[in-house]
């Protein structure tokens, strides 16, 4: 089963605003075995609005068409599906009443375009809309010899949202054949994304019934797996069968077999070992402890840390001697283990991690470039720095840092 969505607003085709509202369909649409197969956006002209419908009644089971139901002149919804499917509209009696009670209750007088939010598509079911005036509407219909389910809702996210759940999925459910999805998340950490790929792509592409997305941000892989099968073992079976044979091949790169998060696993293991983390933070500014702190919960492992930018508040808060610095440098080996080891010895945590680098733009180097960070990792056996050329820009330079860095500590305490 595929559906379209359409997104109805000269507004979505400038640069200020977005389409949100598809991405909220687009996962209730999943959660029943609807596929989104296209999405488009197209503005408040009648001509490109039918011609936009024509073209998702042309290749979609569904097409869900959001906004342009509303009073205003640009809003061309309703005569766009009608001329589309050529249907006749009509004012509806019981929603001409609605208007003018809600007018009435707000005790405001009723314009008269206001009344075109009552006019209802030939055959269509009313979707009301306790959010706002304008209804939505639900059509049953047949386009070129095919069944095709048209849904109008409003644009407004407040409205939109309530409604599709409300009114358009339990008809969905009971309109669509019985399809259960099954999904699993596998999640990755600091392989190189064309690795990754080498050694998934064998594998997933021989599952054709399997929907794989890979979504890669700062040193971090994720890995959607969706089925949709009639019947929901069956399902399961395929997905985990698939999921299996990815973990194998992402060896100990994985990290999550099932979506958790990097700084939910770090913090799983620390207290599996019962083990307490602090952090001594330079070129990530605070990025990590706001990463662990994330997790609900964090504070029965995570002890808290320093902020560390300037010389002196190496030495204050995480006991980095003057000398270490004036000799080798902020950025250095040395300096980080420092951190590491001071930071550990300063908060009694079990381990300590110390952080330096040089973000960028600028500071860089012939022999500390852009990008250089040491993060230095200390326990009570042994203080351990790992050095890395991040490239990019400062912002990437320090997400990559702070993901290599909870790494480091999960690898340490598997
Ligand atoms: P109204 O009765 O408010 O006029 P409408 O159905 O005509 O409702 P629009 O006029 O198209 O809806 O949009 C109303 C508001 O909702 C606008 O602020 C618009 O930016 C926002 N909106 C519309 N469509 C979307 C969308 N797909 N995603 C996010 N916001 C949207
Ligand atoms: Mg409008």
């Amino acid at each position: 089963m595929k559906s379209e969505i359409i997104a109805v607003g000269s507004e979505m085709l400038t640069p200020w605003r977005q389409d949100t509202n598809s991405l909220y369909l687009t996962e209730k649409f999943n959660e029943i075995g609807v596929t989104v197969a296209f999405k488009t956006i197209v503005g408040d002209r009648l001509k490109d609005l039918v011609g936009a419908i024509l073209v998702a009644l042309g290749r979609a089971d569904v097409v869900a068409i959001i906004g342009g139901l509303g009073p205003t002149e640009d809003d061309l919804t309703r005569e766009a599906v009608a001329e589309a499917l050529t249907l006749t509209l009509r004012r509806d009696d019981a929603q001409l009443a609605a208007l003018h009670a809600r007018a009435a209750s707000w005790r405001v007088p009723m314009p008269e375009n206001n009344l075109k939010q009552a006019d209802v598509l030939e055959g269509a079911t009313v979707l009301p809309n306790p959010n706002g005036s304008a209804p939505g509407q639900w059509l049953d219909t047949i386009f070129g010899g095919y069944r095709k389910l048209v849904l109008l809702v409003p644009g407004p996210p407040s409205e939109c949202r309530p409604m599709f759940d409300a009114e358009c999925l339990p008809r969905l459910r009971t309109v669509l054949p019985v399809r259960h999805i099954a999904k699993r998340t596998l999640r990755a950490a600091m392989i190189p994304e064309s690795q990754a790929d080498k050694f998934l792509a064998p594998i997933y592409t021989t599952y054709p019934d399997i929907e794989t997305t890979i979504l890669a941000h700062a040193g971090d892989i994720q890995l959607t797996l969706l089925c949709t099968k009639a019947d929901a073992a069956a399902a399961q079976q395929r997905v985990d069968e698939l999921a299996g044979r990815m973990e194998e091949a992402l060896e100990d790169w994985l990290y999550s077999s099932d979506g958790e998060s990097l700084e939910q696993i770090v913090l799983y293991y620390l207290g599996l070992r019962q083990a307490t983390l602090a952090v001594a933070e330079s070129c990530t500014g605070g990025m990590i402890a706001e990463r662990v702190t994330r997790v609900p919960g964090s504070s029965r492992s995570f002890l808290g840390g320093a902020i560390v930018y300037s010389d002196e508040l190496k030495t204050a808060y995480a006991g980095v001697p003057s000398e270490l610095i004036a000799r080798y440098g902020a950025v250095s080996k040395e300096v980080a283990e420092a951190l590491a080891y001071g930071i550990r010895r300063h908060t009694g945590a079990t381990l300590g991690l110390g952080v330096t680098g040089i973000a960028g733009p600028t500071g860089g180097s012939e022999a500390k470039p852009i990008g250089l960070v040491y993060i230095a990792l200390s326990d009570d056996q042994k203080t351990e720095v790992t050095e890395k050329n991040f490239r990019g820009d400062r912002q990437r330079v320090r997400e990559w840092t702070t993901q290599q860095a909870l790494d480091l500590i999960r690898r340490r305490l598997r």
